[in-house]
Parts: C-alpha cells; sequence; structure tokens
C-alpha cells in the first residue's frame, strides 16, 4: 500500500487523486488535507461566481472525493496542525497542491494605502473566502482601477460592472452583492502596460464586457495596431483582439470600462490615508517585446485600486523555494526525497484548471518511479493518532456534505448556495 498526503485539495490536488487511483487503483490511499472545512480551493473562492458552469468541475472532485481509498482531512493547517518532516514521516509522499493565493506586490510608492488591494483579496472577498470575509473595498468610485490585462482583471471588471440581474444563479456572497448593488464606480480602467497584441486575455472572457448591461467597453483606436498584422498572432489571441477592435467606438452606458494600453502604474497617490489618483507612465515596447517607460505620466482619478497582476504561492518552512518564480523549487514536480509539487505550487500562477490534470498525472508517473509498493508506513492512521493528540478539529467529506447541505438552504432565491464566509459557521453547520 502507498500512503500518500496531498496539500491543497483545489484542481491540482483533486486531479492528483484522481491520477492516483487510476495509476494504483486499490493500491494507495491519499489522504488530501486542506486548511479550510470546505474543499476545493480556487473553484470556490477563484472562479468567478457568475462563472457556474467552470465551478461544476467540482462534480468530478466529488467522485474522487467519495470513493473509499480518498480521504478529506479539512481543517488541518500545514505549519499549524501538522508540519512537513511530520508528514513524511507519516507518508510515503508528500505532495503540495497548495497553489498560489498571495498577491504579486504592485511594488510602486502609495501600493499601501486604504483602498490599494490586490486581486487575490478582492477575488477572495466576493467569493466569501474566510481570509477575506471583512475587507470592506472601496466602492465609492467614481474611477476604478484595475492593473494587469490577464483574466483575472477582466473578472474584476466584471463584477464591479454587473448588475443584480445579472448575478441571478451566481453564487456571489450576499455580503458582495450587498456592496455592490449600491457602488458608485462609474468608471473602470484596465492598466495595460503592454498593447492589445501583448494581452493575457482569453476570448470568451472579454467578449462577455461586450454584453453588459450597464457598463460598455471602450478601446482607444489608435492603441490598435495596423488590422493586417493580426494575421500572425495565435488563433485565441487573434479572437480576442478582433473583440478589441469591436469594442472601439461602442455606445456609452452608465458604467465606461476603458482599456488604456501602454500604461504602467508608477505612484499611486493617496488623501487622508486613501487613495485617490494613480500616476501612470506611457510605455513602449523594446525589442525583445518588454514594457519600458517613455518619461511621460498622467494621473487617472481612483477611489479603488486592483492590482491583477498575479500570483505567488506562500512559502512553507523548510521546503526550498523559487523567490523569482514566487513557487516551490522544484525539477518537473519533485522537490526533494518524498516531497513534490503539483498545480500552480509546481509551475506557477498561468493555465485553465485542465491544465492541472496533466499535471497531477506526472506527479503518479513519478509516485510510480519513486515508490516502494509498501513501506510499511502508517499513513492515514498517523495522522489521526497525530492530530487526535493535539485536539484539532478534522472534518471529513461527510461533515462538507452537511455544510454544503446548509449553504444551499441558505441560498437566496435562484442562487446554487450561500456560503459560509467565517470557519467557525462551517464548523457549525456540520451535522445538520
Ligand atoms: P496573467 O494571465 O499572468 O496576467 C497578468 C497580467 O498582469 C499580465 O497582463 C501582465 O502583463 C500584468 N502584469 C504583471 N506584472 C505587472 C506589473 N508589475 N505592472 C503592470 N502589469 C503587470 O494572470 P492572471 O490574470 O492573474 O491569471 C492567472 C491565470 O488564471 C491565467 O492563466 C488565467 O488565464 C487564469 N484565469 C482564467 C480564468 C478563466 O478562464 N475564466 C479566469 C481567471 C484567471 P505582462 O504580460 O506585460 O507581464
Amino acid at each position: 500500500m502507498r500512503q500518500v498526503a496531498v496539500i491543497g485539495s483545489g484542481p491540482a490536488g483533486y486531479y492528483t487523486a484522481e491520477a492516483c487511483q487510476k495509476q494504483f487503483g486499490e493500491a494507495v490511499r491519499v489522504d488530501i488535507v486542506d486548511r479550510l472545512p470546505v474543499p476545493y480551493g480556487l473553484i470556490r473562492t477563484g472562479v468567478a461566481p457568475d462563472h457556474q458552469s467552470i465551478k461544476a468541475v467540482s462534480r468530478r472532485y466529488e467522485a474522487t472525493a467519495l470513493s473509499d481509498n480518498v480521504r478529506f482531512v479539512g481543517n488541518v493547517a500545514v505549519g499549524r496542525d501538522v508540519s512537513i518532516p511530520e508528514l513524511l514521516d507519516l507518508y510515503d509522499a508528500v505532495v503540495l497542491a497548495t497553489g498560489a493565493p498571495s498577491d504579486r506586490p504592485l511594488g510602486v510608492p502609495g501600493d499601501d494605502l486604504d483602498g490599494v488591494i490586490g486581486s487575490a483579496a478582492f477575488v477572495g472577498w466576493y467569493n466569501g473566502h474566510p481570509d477575506f470575509a471583512g475587507l470592506a473595498p472601496a466602492l465609492h468610485g467614481p474611477g476604478a482601477v484595475v492593473v494587469g490585462a490577464g483574466n483575472v482583471a477582466l473578472d474584476v471588471a466584471r463584477i464591479l460592472a454587473n448588475t443584480a440581474d445579472e448575478f441571478a444563479g451566481s453564487d456571489i456572497v450576499g455580503h458582495a452583492l450587498d456592496a455592490l448593488g449600491g457602488h458608485g464606480v462609474e468608471r473602470i480602467t484596465i492598466l495595460a502596460r503592454r498593447g492589445p497584441h501583448q494581452i493575457a486575455m482569453t476570448p470568451k472572457e472579454l467578449g462577455e464586457l461586450g454584453h453588459l448591461h450597464r457598463a460598455a467597453p471602450h478601446v482607444d483606436a489608435a492603441d490598435l495596431p495596423p488590422e493586417g498584422e493580426d494575421a500572425a498572432l495565435d488563433p485565441g489571441l487573434r479572437k480576442s483582439v478582433a473583440h478589441l477592435r469591436q469594442f472601439v467606438g461602442t455606445p456609452d452606458k452608465p458604467i465606461s470600462i476603458d482599456f488604456d494600453f501602454f500604461a504602467q502604474p508608477v505612484r499611486i497617490e493617496g488623501e487622508g490615508g486613501r487613495v485617490a489618483r494613480v500616476v501612470v507612465e506611457r510605455t513602449r515596447l523594446d525589442a525583445e517585446g518588454r514594457a519600458v517607460g517613455t518619461g511621460e505620466t498622467y494621473s487617472i482619478p481612483a477611489g479603488l485600486v486592483v492590482s491583477c497582476i498575479g500570483y505567488q504561492t506562500p512559502r512553507i518552512e523548510g521546503v526550498p523555494y523559487d523567490a523569482k518564480l514566487g513557487r516551490f523549487a522544484n525539477e518537473e514536480g519533485r522537490i526533494a526525497p518524498g516531497l513534490y509539487a503539483v498545480g500552480w505550487a509546481r509551475r506557477g500562477p498561468t493555465g485553465t484548471i485542465g491544465t492541472n490534470r496533466p499535471d497531477g498525472f506526472l506527479i503518479a508517473d513519478h509516485l510510480a518511479a519513486d515508490l516502494p509498493e509498501d513501506s510499511g508506513k502508517p499513513g492515514r492512521a498517523g495522522l489521526d493518532a497525530l492530530l487526535a493528540e493535539r485536539g484539532v478539529d478534522v472534518v471529513t467529506f461527510r461533515d462538507w456534505q452537511e455544510i454544503e447541505k446548509a449553504e444551499v438552504a441558505n441560498a437566496r432565491e435562484g442562487a446554487p448556495r450561500e456560503k459560509f464566509t467565517a470557519v467557525e459557521a462551517m464548523l457549525a453547520a456540520r451535522g445538520g
């Protein structure tokens, strides 16, 4: 029997468990450990609440979770309740599937002012992550600046622009729905430090901006390269750029979503400790395609700045870390004997949810090559004994199903659920 601990119950964690089942059949036991009492990581607290079809993938993880040789061990934090060396003693393999839940710092003067937040915090707030439920973002408007030209920037702009009707059928949490319903944001500026041909936005997500009830996207025709140059782009990017071309001269709506290309924040200025404006520098591309400042600056008034410039994996004491790339130092997923990384913790915050599936299979292949068939390690029985000795209140998958039932019962009309946003409330909801 091979004993495997996977740390993190998001897509990378569940795909790894699924791959271990396929690789070893009955000859493996997988414990999926999560610091929260609820599973699915980014699916629950990262994917936008109005993208329910993407969230549906959790049903596939549920099938894995309900099989006999996979177990969810919730409300157990590595570093607080159990350490990596202890897990390595108990299990044949420890796979870090901890994702990249921390914001990369913007790193400009003024980025610590009130009203300047990272996307992890903002996305966590509207998705009910316990760490960010109390965020209270500054939504008084009239300006909001979203930094970055990726899909997270699109999510943030769209969530700021959506009406209550557009949230129908979503699982946005009540506190965010209420706050967004009454906000005063009239102008959302998406700051892209490079040009339309360098965006990281995918076509479906970008196209959605063109169909919002009360918001219209605007692109300045002068920022677009000649149309003939689009032919050289990858098909996906070409489709995205086609959307940008359609955003030139769109009729106004109450909220304007302005794409500001070749523009990077150089300073954030405040009044009374709160953000008031973003000082932006025009950029141009150098020979390597990087953004370089031109020295020309201007200001954009803003009561809220959300930086959507990518994420990083938090460090775990004793685990080698690549600070430049913001993830665990690893060779194709191998960190050290018995210790592996998968998903964003392995390769950084790129790709879609499905990209984590081959990652999981890669790790299962490594385990097949590296692990003995039966080392005699105690695995889950040993973890249970250790956690019981420490008085840790472990949440099982059955407990989660009770929590989920309560969330479904609490849902407002038409919504799939009303998420609990406090760990205590999640724990209290077990047992009906
Ligand atoms: P991303 O795709 O890497 O985009 C980050 C953006 O931030 C890039 O435009 C980058 O510009 C810019 N940036 C980086 N550092 C900057 C700085 N210092 N100043 C100004 N701009 C800066 O990251 P993401 O949007 O966080 O998304 C992460 C992953 O999740 C992506 O793979 C994304 O597709 C995926 N995702 C998918 C969906 C969906 O499918 N619906 C939704 C959300 C996220 P440069 O290119 O110039 O570096």
